[in-house]
């Protein structure tokens, strides 16, 4: 049985992965930080019914010690890298942080596995985000990258870690450039998430409007559990490599707002306003990505449309809501 550990297990995309990995006979083992707040931990894998078939091993990503007792006691096969400060907006209060657990916290993981086990094949979660001030209109393996971000530089430092650790020393250590990926276990202070849980609350009479920033930025916006598929695929192959994960579709977030609203009959023109506040200081206007290579050397494809992604989180939060107020 091959073991996997999972940085940011109790995040998105470490629950889909998961999921889909005790799916396939691993077992599963995860990176878990310590919280006050002990009743709340693992609520995605709860949601996913899998809490009790994973191990959760205490340690962070800012304490290489930690990482290196995990990796000796779990002598994992796979190390897939996902924990991170992954919000951008609050890579914004919060540049240090950001830069130590998203960026310096990868390289901890990195020395983790060279100086106890380096035959682990590593993952490593980057992001379209590094991308940033667009050179080209369609982004690939290849695309120059421009960060906008404290979040997004602190990715492209992971990036080129991983690249430097897989020509220096050898290591299977692969990045996924993946464009934003959303479902119902998206966090709450995701526009994605924002909107399905705000199209609930109006649905439900709970609010009567939702308060957005941009909404002409758009994003290529894929689901989760499409792309956690990618990471794993990426860790079968015999040479390790960079690939882009994107659907190559980008929405607004006006059509998204459309799109959400109209899945429960209303129209988002009734509801949604913009407030300032919400506007990043330096925006990323247009993503959109081209997983050629990908399709072609992981035969990898999404597989759930942007329209069922959309009426599946607005399901979830009629769901969650109808639950918390007892309607
Ligand atoms: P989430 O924000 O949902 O999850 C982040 C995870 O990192 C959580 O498990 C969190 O733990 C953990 N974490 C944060 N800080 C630390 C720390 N100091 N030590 C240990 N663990 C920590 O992210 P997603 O699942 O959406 O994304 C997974 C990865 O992919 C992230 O690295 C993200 O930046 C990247 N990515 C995501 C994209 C997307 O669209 N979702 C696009 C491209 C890249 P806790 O539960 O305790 O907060």
């Amino acid at each position: 049985m091959p073991t996997a550990l999972i940085t940011g297990i109790t995040g998105q995309d470490g629950a889909y992965l998961s999921q889909l990995l005790l799916g396939k006979g691993y077992r599963v083992v995860g990176l878990l930080r310590r919280s006050a707040s002990a009743d709340v931990i693992g609520e995605r894998l709860r949601w996913l019914g899998i809490l009790d078939d994973v191990e959760l091993l205490d340690g962070n990503m800012t304490d290489l010690s930690s990482l290196i007792r995990i990796v000796e006691t779990v002598k994992p096969d796979e190390i897939y890298n996902l924990a991170a400060q992954s919000f951008v907006a609050a890579s914004w209060q919060q540049p240090l942080l950001t830069g130590n657990v998203t960026g310096i916290g990868t390289v901890n993981m990195l020395e983790a596995a060279r100086i106890v086990k380096s035959d682990a094949r590593f993952y490593q979660a980057s992001s379209s985000e590094m991308y940033g001030l667009i050179q080209e209109p369609v982004q690939n393996e290849k695309t120059p990258f421009y960060p906008r971000s404290p979040y997004a530089a602190a990715k492209l430092y992971a990036h080129w870690m991983t690249v430097n650790y897989r020509e220096s020393f050898g290591m299977h250590a692969s990045s996924g450039i993946l464009f934003n990926h959303e479902s119902p276990l998206r966090g709450i202070e995701f526009v994605t998430r924002k909107v399905t849980d705000g199209v609930a609350r109006i649905k439900l009479g709970l609010a009567k409007e939702l308060a957005l920033g941009n909404l002409d930025a758009t994003r290529d916006w894929g689901h989760a559990r499409d792309y956690v598929r990618a990471m794993y695929l990426m860790l079968q192959q015999s040479v390790p490599d960079d690939y882009v994960i994107a659907t190559g579709r980008t929405t607004s977030i006006r059509d998204l707002c459309r799109i959400a609203f109209s899945s429960v009959g209303l129209n988002y023109e009734d509801h949604v306003v913009t407030n300032p506040a919400f506007l990043r200081p330096a925006e990323v206007e247009v993503l959109l990505g081209d997983a050629s290579k990908a399709k072609k050397a992981l035969g990898w494809e999404p597989e759930t449309t942007l329209e069922g992604m959309i009426t599946e989180m607005v399901e979830a939060d009629l769901v969650r809501h109808r639950k918390r107020h007892s309607l």
